[in-house]
């Protein structure tokens, strides 16, 4: 049988090019945002609904288009910006290609209204699938405004693979941080869900810097310039105490264009070398401007990617010019931070009053109660006052490990060693005797041989309970704070804040929005400690972030196990006897003892079999 060959109807093509060029919400963002910069605009929103998956509009006051050029907009290689092919290798602007608005139009529902500066009149376009529906006459001020609605309602397989409104609104917010750093005269608006998240007056870059990620990241920058025959470099890198565990806040702009590129990235990494603690990454937002010919921007429309012709003196370039930053500014050494950390508190603090001394009363005191028995110590210790659990946080610094310290296979042992051998004290109850092996695990007696756990994971498990017995009662027990704390985050930290209201009021933590991205903590659950309440919500943000992709738990769940890991003592930590002995009645009161939140094993027993067969 023949076959015959057909052309695909245009807005069949359309269709299959889209699956190219719009991944997800995100993608129109940028193109929608890239097309009102191309168009000379001087104030741009943008305005979304669930993560863009219902609504992403965009509109400017830039050129506008008249009806002719409205309508040829939405063709596929319809474009204003390259007349011939020779162009390609001259590109200045962002678009180039021509097919995203066809691309989308074929995909979702499109409206455009439309208006440039010689006509009266703008223009109405209504596109459903690819499909023109209507064009009307309209009154609508100079610049652009297009709709774009039920992404991929046409295209069921691909409408099944968007994400959560949560993760696709971070795509959004993702690229509207980069086209708004890459242009700081130009102001941004930016709406979801119908509440103004941000609104970024002109300005310069340092200042949009604060805009987009808060007042408090003005202190932490220091600028970068540098500028050679192959390159030029600008911007800003942030001082190395500041760097955190996970990435984000790394910007690379070529040219203006965002773009990313391991290999700079590394460059930078090693302009930081022996400044930054362990897995840390700084931020910095670095733009680099090099001749167009001497770089290839992959042709791809999505990709990001970006070759270089001088690779290897750019490296060099950009590794000098960020240690030289960090020199200048005199970039204290890491072994330093300790010492003077209260020249630079990340958190505002300096606000608060002085705190009135407490007289301890413990209000839990109870003569009835047997001391040393598993459950006054569980009472005592959820109430957080003067006992042997709060021990586990007493000293917080004092013993803390010490990178290329000595660290002995067995650090203390409060026992004289003769009590090793004292049946009666090895087996009661009450008085247990452990040792700390290299400050990690503890090591104790049990009937059938010896007992090795890992204090970190045992006090994750620990503290997960108690957080998840919290979440269950109807009142969860707070410590109200005297003066309630202030502390600023930056606009995408809020929203994030906003996510997990519900889950941090239910763990008893009293959170109130302030003025000027600034949250008032007015009581915490009784487990965190109140100096440590900046950085473990930082925390908590951060592993927030990275935690999205695990569904299936409930929100508070989730906070629980992240506030456990946040708060439980770190390996390095020495323990006192009572400390350990605490924390092993405690974990044997727990409902799961064997494994920690994030299911590793707790403790292992070295039978006495095992140890006879080694002695052999
Ligand atoms: P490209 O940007 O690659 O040219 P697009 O499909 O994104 O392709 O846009 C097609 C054309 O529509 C552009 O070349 C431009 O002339 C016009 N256009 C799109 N958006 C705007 C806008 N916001 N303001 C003015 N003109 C626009
Ligand atoms: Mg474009």
């Amino acid at each position: 049988m023949g076959q015959r060959i057909e052309l695909l109807p245009e807005h069949v093509a359309n269709q299959i090019a889209a699956g190219e060029v719009v991944q997800r919400p995100a993608s129109v963002v940028k193109e929608l945002l890239e097309n009102a910069l191309d168009a000379g605009a001087s104030e741009i929103q943008l305005i979304v609904r669930e993560g863009g998956k219902t609504l992403i509009q965009v509109v400017d006051n830039g050129s506008g288009m008249d009806r002719k050029d409205a309508e040829l907009s939405i063709l596929r290689h319809a474009t204003s910006k390259i007349r011939q092919a020779a162009d390609l290798f001259q590109i200045h602007t962002m678009g180039f290609r021509g097919e995203a608005l066809a691309s989308i139009a074929a995909i979702a529902h499109l409206e455009m209204q439309t208006r440039n500066g010689n006509d009266d009149l703008g223009t109405h376009l209504k596109i459903a699938g690819g499909i023109l529906e209507s064009v009307s006459e309209t009154v609508v001020p100079r610049g652009t405004s297009i709709q774009v609605k039920n992404l991929f309602f046409n295209v069921p397989a691909r409408r099944n693979f968007l994400k959560s409104t949560k993760i696709e609104y971070r795509h959004v917010l993702e690229e509207f941080q980069r086209v708004a750093l890459a242009h700081p005269g130009i102001s941004f608006k930016l709406f979801h869900n119908d509440s103004e998240l941000f609104n970024v007056p002109e300005s310069n870059l340092r200042r949009r810097i604060g805009h987009l990620f808060g007042k408090r990241m003005n202190d932490r920058l220091v600028p970068v310039e540098e500028e050679t025959q192959v390159v030029k470099i600008d911007g800003f890198i942030c001082k190395p105490e500041f760097a955190k565990k996970s990435r984000g806040n790394q910007f690379f702009f070529v040219n203006n264009r965002y773009i990313k590129s391991p290999y700079l990235h590394h460059a930078v990494m090693n302009a930081y070398e022996g400044l930054l603690r362990p897995d840390t990454v700084p931020g910095y937002f670095i733009f680099l401007q090099v001749p167009a010919d001497s770089i290839d921007i992959n042709i791809h429309p999505t990709k990001t990617e970006i070759k270089f012709e001088n690779e290897q003196s750019l490296y060099a370039i950009l590794r000098a010019a960020v240690k030289h930053s960090l020199g200048q500014f005199n970039i204290r050494p890491v072994l330093d931070f300790e010492a003077d950390q209260n020249l630079e508190t990340p958190y505002n603090l300096r606000d608060r009053s002085a705190p009135v001394p407490q007289v301890e009363v413990d209000r839990n005191f109870n003569p009835f109660l047997e001391a040393g028995s598993p459950s006054a110590l569980r009472k005592n210790y959820t109430r957080g006052s003067g006992n042997s659990w709060t021990a586990l946080y007493d000293g917080l610094g004092e013993g803390e490990y010490q990178e290329g310290a000595k660290t002995h296979w067995i650090v203390e042992s409060d026992a004289p060693p003769e009590a090793l051998f004292d049946e009666d004290a090895l087996d009661s109850l009450t008085e247990i005797t452990s040792f700390q092996v290299d400050r990690k695990y503890i090591l104790t007696r049990v009937k059938s041989g010896l007992l090795l756990i890992d204090q970190q994971r045992a006090h994750q498990r620990v503290l997960y309970e108690q957080f998840l017995e919290n979440i269950s009662l109807k009142e969860p027990v707070s410590q109200t704070l005297l003066f309630p704390m202030k502390l600023p985050f930056d606009p995408a930290e809020l929203e994030m804040l906003n996510e997990m209201y519900d889950s941090l009021k239910a763990l008893g933590f009293a959170i109130e929005k302030g003025a000027e991205g600034e949250v008032t903590i007015s009581a915490l659950p009784v487990l965190i400690p109140d100096a440590e309440v900046g950085t473990i919500l930082e925390e908590l943000l951060t592993n927030w972030r990275q935690q999205l992709g695990a569904e299936g738990y409930s929100d508070a769940d989730r906070m629980a196990r992240l506030l456990s890991r946040a708060l439980s003592i770190r390996p390095g930590r020495i323990l006192d006897t009572a400390s350990r002995q605490a924390l092993i009645n405690d974990l044997f009161a727990c409902k799961e003892p064997d494994r920690s939140p994030f299911n590793k094993k707790i403790h292992a027993t070295l039978e006495v079999g095992e140890l006879e067969k080694k002695l052999q």
